[in-house]
């Protein structure tokens, strides 16, 4: 299947549309809005607990995934929103330089995407342990923002991760509908080199793909990826920054209501955290 790579064109017509849309995600990581827009809301975890990096798990002996270690990246953070200068700042992603971090999207109702993110990233660690694998959260809203882009790369790579998987949901125009899984492009620049991971990363993203499709039962995007349910891109220094293979999952558009309503569903959660468990658990298994 040929790869999707957006068009420049292409591009600033989204960036156009995407101006009248809070949270669209042509312009920023992947799915930002203006850092500031809703900086006077209570984000929904006030208390900000000590910064504790990652508690690997002993895995079971036996268990499928056992001496495996699956990096998760919740997209954004509940605390981003009181705190716009520190996640304005610029850090280096290779091609380009980039916001440390953004506040990401909300649906209508205001359930933030930072705390969609987090959920899902709970719901698919629990099931990854429950399996043997050793899991690494890149936080867990445990320091007050970000970690910025760079570092949530940086941590997959420290972690030697057989996998890491983004966990985002995007802010695009109500009647776009439908989830889409990023791939890494082929990007060569200053720090960034993804030419190792291109082709697992691909694999990965596909067999994410198939089985988020089967356990949601949502089709892929509609507005995005030519119906593939894949997209490329060269500007996330999640993805330009990675030395392990990695995707980026768009679970569906927060701005839609009716991807809205799915959501905000606890039990479409979990479905959706059944579906990644299951692609990584295959894409791992070879
Ligand atoms: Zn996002």
């Amino acid at each position: 299947m040929p790869h999707h790579v957006r068009k420049p064109l292409v591009r600033t017509a989204v960036a156009v549309a995407c101006a009248l849309v809070a949270g669209c995600g042509a312009t920023a990581e992947p799915d930002a809005k203006p850092a500031g827009r809703d900086a006077s809301k209570p984000a929904a975890s006030p208390s900000v607990r000590p910064v504790r990096p990652v508690t690997p798990v002993t895995p079971s002996a036996g268990a499928p995934l056992a001496g495996r270690t699956i990096v998760i990246d919740p997209g954004h953070n509940p605390g981003n929103f009181r705190h716009t200068a520190e996640i304005n700042q610029k850090v280096d992603i290779g091609t380009n330089r980039k916001e440390c971090d953004t506040t990401g999207t909300a649906t209508a109702d205001d359930y933030t995407e930072a705390a969609f993110t987090l959920d899902v990233s709970h719901r698919l660690r629990d099931l990854l342990k429950a399996q043997g694998a050793t899991v690494v959260l890149t936080h867990d809203a445990d320091r007050p923002y970000g970690p910025c882009i760079d570092e949530r790369a940086r941590i997959g790579n420290e972690a030697k991760a057989d996998a890491v998987v983004s966990v985002h949901a995007d802010g695009s125009a109500a009647g776009n509908r439908g989830f889409h899984v990023i791939l890494p492009a082929r990007v060569q620049s200053g720090a960034a080199d993804t030419a190792p991971i291109l082709a697992p990363s691909r694999t990965l993203g596909e067999r994410i793909a198939a089985h988020f499709a089967r356990a949601t039962g949502t089709s892929p995007a509609n507005y995005i990826g030519s119906g593939t349910g894949l997209d490329i891109r060269d500007d996330l220094g999640g993805l330009n920054l990675s030395t392990v293979p990695k995707v980026f999952l768009e679970c569906g558009n927060m701005r839609d209501p009716k991807d809205a309503a799915l959501l905000a569903n606890a039990a479409w959660r979990q479905k959706a955290a059944h579906g990644i468990a299951e692609g990584i658990g295959t894409y791992l298994k070879g």
